[in-house]
């Protein structure tokens, strides 16, 4: 059996203090799971661009290219912050997800019992929410054109940006979402606002094909976008998985990762087109940024990082007994009562960074035997 391989970009400001604590879990996977993963460790952002003058160098991409899947912690920091555009430390996140082909985000929205009352919402509106919103990540508004700014004749004006979409961009991230689908409760709801543009009459009409001609055992259901925006906090239950186009992806995922809590919680794994090895290509990072204003003092929350890497093991090395381990142990350790300062409640014990790790290793050791 071929080994498999991760390339960890670690990053900036809290970065590697998350991921050194993800280092910890696979250590532990190689010993008392038998998981051969091959890592290579590379520089990506303001450290690279402080070392190299660019945030990502040709050698990192080409090898970016080989492995079955890249670990990100953050990039960027105020001591980048005046950087011209073009070498800014987000470039080097956006050359990956650009040269990777990376068209699809998932995040997943899940509430953890524990933390029920980190939620702006009714703790029986959010316990037991557990929905993955899909993304199309590289077409749509964001990139269509024409886009621009212009003065008309008369003197005023004009923002301009093209909201355009293929049958081939619209197949392909309807079939990670039904794929995706078909691993949780077989429920998709696709979401554009049908009603008022042809380029979400296109979106309905293409994920209705995709599903009566490759998915139908798939319980599928349109719904316009300001109506999902809304129906998320009335009532997120209802949901499994939802797929969206760019921009309304944007806002949602955002509106259902902020139903569970704090940022310091939450993963997301950027998926591509399959490769010669029949895997998709992939980039799992937490949203959360470098966080400067905490970085060096060794207090961040490593769980996004973690539930990262947890994604990685379900959806690119095919290990899911190991990704629900490892969710089942940070899981245990939030019901004992242990938080990192952004997820601090009163009563509880509040932990650093290597502390929350030492306690989900040990959770694994209970749990894994
Ligand atoms: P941020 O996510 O870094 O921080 C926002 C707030 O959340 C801060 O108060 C921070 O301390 C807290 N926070 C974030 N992650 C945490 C964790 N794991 N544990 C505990 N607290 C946590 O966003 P920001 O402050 O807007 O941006 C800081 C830098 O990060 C900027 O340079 C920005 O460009 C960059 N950024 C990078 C990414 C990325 O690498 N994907 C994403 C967002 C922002």
């Amino acid at each position: 059996m071929t080994k498999s391989t991760m390339l960890m970009l670690p990053g900036d400001g809290i970065g590697p203090e998350v991921i050194r604590e993800v280092r910890r879990i696979i250590d532990w996977l190689t010993r008392r799971r038998n998981f051969e993963l091959e890592i290579s460790v590379d520089l990506v952002g303001g450290c690279a661009i402080d070392k190299h003058g660019v945030p990502l160098t040709d050698e990192t991409m080409a090898r970016a290219m080989e492995v079955d899947a890249v670990l990100l912690g953050a990039v960027g920091g105020p001591k980048w912050d005046s950087l011209p555009f073009a070498i800014k430390p987000e470039r080097g996140l956006l050359r990956l997800r650009k040269e990777m082909g990376l068209f699809a985000n998932l995040r997943p929205a899940l509430c953890y019992d524990s933390l029920v009352d980190a939620s702006t919402l009714k703790p029986e509106i959010v316990r037991g929410l557990d929905i993955m919103i899909v993304r199309e990540l590289t077409g749509g508004v964001y990139f269509g054109e024409p886009r621009g700014i212009t003065t008309l004749p008369d003197g005023q004006r004009q923002g301009l940006n093209t909201q355009v979409y293929t049958t081939e961009e619209i197949r392909r991230i309807a079939r990670v979402a039904f794929e995706l689908a078909r691993t949780r409760s077989n429920r998709l709801t696709s979401t554009e606002k049908a009603n008022v543009m042809e380029s979400g009459l296109l979106w309905r009409e293409e994920v209705q094909w995709v599903h009566d001609n490759e998915y139908p055992d798939v319980n599928l259901s349109h719904m316009y976008a300001d109506n999902a925006a809304m129906q998320l906090v009335r009532a997120p239950k209802q949901f499994d998985v939802i797929v969206s186009d760019n921009l309304f992806g944007d806002i949602l995922s955002d509106e259902a990762s902020m139903l569970t809590g704090s940022l310091g919680m939450l993963p997301s794994a950027s998926i591509g087109a399959k490769g010669a090895n029949g895997k998709r290509k992939a980039m799992y990072e937490p949203i959360h940024g470098s966080a400067p204003d905490i970085a060096g003092q060794g207090i961040a929350n490593p769980i996004a990082a973690i539930l990262s890497f947890a994604m990685a093991l379900r959806y690119t090395f095919d290990r899911a007994a190991d990704a629900e381990l490892v969710e089942k142990s940070i899981v245990n350790v939030l019901d004992s009562g242990l938080r990192t300062g952004d997820i601090m409640q009163t009563g509880k014990a509040r932990v650093s960074t290597g502390v929350m790790g030492d306690a989900i290793v040990r959770e694994l050791d209970k749990l894994g035997g």
